[in-house]
């Protein structure tokens, strides 16, 4: 017998829905934080609300269960979306059809994160937690965690597992490996000159920005998982002026550790093709690749043991193309497992719905997790 029930679980996740929480706007992102942190206000917990920076929201930390010197669990949900406010009213309100539940991130990752929330709401309630449960309601993970990168990670440290409620995959699938991304900023500087008359003078931006864009994408190796796409360019003042900067963006998606550094060194160290060309690079190496250890094996065989009481085989998506905060922490070693939020389809675009089907048996999932992992 589950204590969930269909309908009340349907109105704590459109509550949370209703309040729009794109990262960039850390007001909106922080009245999320609230309705969250009201969550637990009659709950035996040890909340931490840490003040965002840069532009960013607040996180908040919520701990519970017995402290006895044995690791800890930790699960991560963000509670920032990527739709702009007025999504909901104008957009994809909140609203059921058949098994569908509409709404901006609904699925990404606000059903997941309500589903986690209530399972360990109830356990710590009941003082029925395995061990001591770390949680960690993100303000930032759809601009690749840079303000929570760090504290995500110290939290991390010698826990016994970290549970992510990113929505499961098609067929109810989690996801137990995800490629790693890096983002550069490749600023080069020339010499200027007339088109016409300084030719002997002038050093094009443009042209060595051209030849280094053709040297980076050359790095693209489907079969390693690996690739490079130079997506925003910039550069020149005038047609008729030999053009003295030039700017373009990299983003890099790659399988194996070691692509991770190669690829992050190859960009770091362009040989302008022009001496006179100073070549300036900025970024970093933002998610490392999340590979599935063996102690991510055993997790997932666990995990499945549980799930099968409710129907769900729990198969594994064996390569996730984007990222995720799962990344850090299972590059770090701590077994790891990802995509056990809600099911759904549409996250990121306007058609965004989540499976009403997948709420109880998903969250009563987790409720056995915390409970006994
Ligand atoms: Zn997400």
């Amino acid at each position: 017998m589950s204590e969930f029930e269909t309908k009340e679980m349907i109105e704590g996740i459109s509550r949370w829905v209703h309040c729009e929480s794109p990262t960039a706007d850390p007001a909106a992102v922080n009245r999320m934080i609230d309705l969250v942190a009201q969550e637990f206000a009659d709950v035996p917990v040890h909340v931490e609300r840490l003040p965002g920076g840069d532009g960013l929201g607040d996180c908040l930390i919520v701990s519970a269960g017995p402290e006895n010197g044995e690791p800890h669990g930790l699960v991560l949900s963000h509670i920032d979306t990527v739709h702009p406010i007025g999504t909901l009213a104008n957009d994809n309100p909140v609203r059921i059809e058949g098994d569908k539940l509409f709404g901006p991130g609904v699925m990404d990752m606000k059903g997941g994160a309500y589903m986690g929330m209530s399972a360990f709401r109830s356990l710590a309630r009941e003082a029925k937690l395995g061990r001591r449960v770390v949680y960690m309601f993100t303000p930032d993970e759809e601009v690749g965690s840079v303000g929570t990168r760090g504290l995500i990670e110290a939290r991390a440290e010698g826990a016994a597992y970290v549970l992510v409620t990113e929505p499961a995959r098609p067929g109810g699938r989690v996801v137990t490996a995800r490629r790693g991304s890096g983002r550069f900023d490749v600023h080069l500087r020339g010499i200027p000159a007339h088109s016409g008359s300084g030719q002997d003078v002038g050093r094009s931006a443009i042209r060595e920005a051209a030849h280094q864009i053709l040297a980076i994408e050359a790095l693209n190796d489907e079969a390693r998982g690996v690739s490079a796409t130079v997506g925003l360019v910039k550069g020149g003042t005038a047609a008729n002026t030999i053009p003295e900067h030039a700017w373009f963006k990299v983003d890099f998606r790659m399988r194996e550790a070691e692509d991770a550094a190669r690829l992050d060194a190859f960009v770091r160290n362009l040989e302008p093709r022009c001496p006179d060309v100073k070549i300036r690079v900025e970024g970093r190496i933002t998610r490392p690749p999340y590979r599935k250890s063996e102690a991510i094996a055993e997790l997932h065989a666990r995990i499945q043991e549980t799930s099968r009481a409710y129907g769900l085989p729990l198969e594994e998506l064996p390569l996730a193309l984007g990222g995720s905060d799962a990344n850090f922490t299972a590059a770090r070693g701590i077994p790891t497992m990802d995509g056990l939020g809600i099911e759904g389809f549409g996250g990121h675009t306007l058609e965004e719905h989540a499976l009403i089907t997948s709420i109880l048996p998903r969250t009563n999932l987790l409720r056995d997790l915390m409970a006994q992992l």
